[in-house]
């Protein structure tokens, strides 16, 4: 069995279940996908056959980031001036995406994801959930098995967000005809993929999540039907919540999207929401009471103007709290560890108007790694201790980025930032991404290959 001696690491933030904890000068053995031990001169026992030294000098050790919310199609659609939100309502921003969205080939998803996880693996991610809502119906329904491809393609940890939308514009939904889907249909979907793809074994690469895209796009019953799929087979349950559909909720059910939810049981351990930023203190201590966790997207707020989400009311009444990229209309990167630092930053940024103090730059780190493994339902990644997935990755401090910076590991990517690519990647003990390369893949060919599949497509 291969494995790794990250020998003389400067700094690991080693986790033990109780929050990360620096470890200065100690090396880190994995064995397989697992953490084997983390401690000084490991080096000095007999090591594995099998197992590569490999110099850590100068490495602060992170263990690997957990992405909870993103649209990966949305990657062949960025930096638009002519998508600019703060010049278009929500309606009219609407009507110009859906058409673009809706011409998304088989090839465009594949790639897209491609494009998506490559600069979420060159940035510490790890684990990576995707919600894929988008289904044309020219491009056909195997778009999420070619995700889990594209996941393979580089060794990434993927739960794949079933997502999808029922009710037609007719009816009051935003989402065009050709992209609608039956309860029924998306139903059945889910459980194919359920059945082909989620493994729940320890170390599990694929996951699967049922994830209508949001209560104000789809019928009652496509949530209701969700519910007793989820639980019937055991897996999570994701959906957009409290970005501005609350009254339009209301309107129609009478009561606002966290009461809607919770009443059709759409709530719980197994369930996270996204964005959750218009929520009242009421509503959020209604998601602690039942366990629901949120996926915190903080960049959306740079390119849409929404509220800052108040994160700080969420830790308070004892939220689970995950980061995410969201897709790229509303946030044109992919990478992780910069919207790590947004969350910090904004949240400094109106702390004078919140009634609760800003959590600690330390506990960001933990929302973007074990928080984000809890709303996946995760016990085996986003921690750094032994027996955990060796999901991590490296960053060589011996530049003049960080000096004066070293002191605090823990806080050195939510209150610096990160304004490069890591020195290495692993996930489940395979080093991905190191030295500016992906393992065995040429760059150049994915970039050409990305390229062609978005150039079929006329925006
Ligand atoms: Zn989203």
């Amino acid at each position: 069995m291969t494995g790794y001696l990250l020998k003389n690491c400067a700094a690991v933030a080693v986790d033990e279940g109780k929050g990360p904890v620096v470890h200065r000068n100690v090396d880190l053995l994995t064995k397989g996908p697992a953490i084997q031990a983390i401690g000084e001169n490991l080096g000095a026992t007999a090591l594995a056959a099998g197992t590569t030294v490999q110099d850590a000098t100068g490495w602060f050790v992170y263990p690997g980031l957990v992405n909870t919310h993103h649209h990966f199609f949305q990657c062949f659609v960025r930096n638009r001036a002519d998508l600019d939100w703060t010049k278009l309502s929500v309606i009219a921003w609407l009507d110009r995406i859906y058409p673009i969205f809706s011409q998304l080939n088989e090839e465009c998803f594949y790639h897209s994801s491609v494009t998506a996880m490559a600069e979420m693996i060159k940035h510490g991610g790890t684990t990576a959930f995707d919600h894929q809502y988008n289904f044309p119906q020219h491009a056909g329904k195997r778009l999420i098995d070619r995700q889990f491809e594209a996941a393979d393609l580089f060794g990434m940890r993927f739960h794949a967000g079933r997502g999808g939308n029922t009710l037609p514009k007719s009816e009051g939904s935003t989402i065009p005809d050709e992209m609608l889907e039956t309860t029924d249909e998306f139903i059945a979907d889910c459980a194919r993929l359920i059945d082909t793809y989620h493994d729940t074994s320890p170390f599990s690469m694929r996951q699967v999540v049922v994830a209508p895209c949001q209560p104000v796009n789809c019928y009652r019953e496509t949530f209701v039907e969700s519910v007793a799929l989820a639980r019937d087979r055991g897996v999570m349950m994701h959906t957009h919540v409290g970005e501005g559909e609350s009254p339009v909720i209301q309107a129609r059910h009478g009561m606002r999207t966290v009461d809607y939810l919770e009443e059709l049981g759409f709530a719980g351990p197994d369930a996270f929401y996204a964005h959750c930023w218009e929520l009242t203190h009421d509503e959020l201590k209604t998601m602690a009471a039942s366990g629901t966790g949120v996926a915190h997207c903080p960049e959306p707020v740079y390119l849409v103007g929404a509220e800052v989400t108040d994160i700080p009311a969420m830790a308070a009444f004892g939220l689970r709290i995950g980061i995410g990229c969201d897709g790229a209309a509303s946030n044109d990167n992919s990478n992780l560890m910069h919207c790590l630092h947004s969350a910090y930053m904004l949240q400094c940024l109106v702390s004078s108007t919140r009634a609760h103090p800003v959590p600690r730059p330390v506990d960001f780190l933990g929302y973007s790694t074990a928080g984000g493994a809890s709303l996946l339902g995760r016990a085996d990644i986003g921690r750094l201790a032994p027996g955990m997935a060796a999901d991590l990755f490296a960053i060589d401090t011996r530049r003049m980025d960080y000096v004066g910076t070293r002191h605090d590991p823990l806080s050195l990517i939510p209150r610096v930032g990160i304004g490069m690519a890591t020195d290495m990647t692993m996930i489940n003990g395979r080093i991905v991404w190191q030295k500016g390369e992906f393992a065995g893949l040429d760059e150049a060919k994915l970039f050409a290959d990305a390229e062609a599949a978005l150039a079929t497509v006329e925006f």
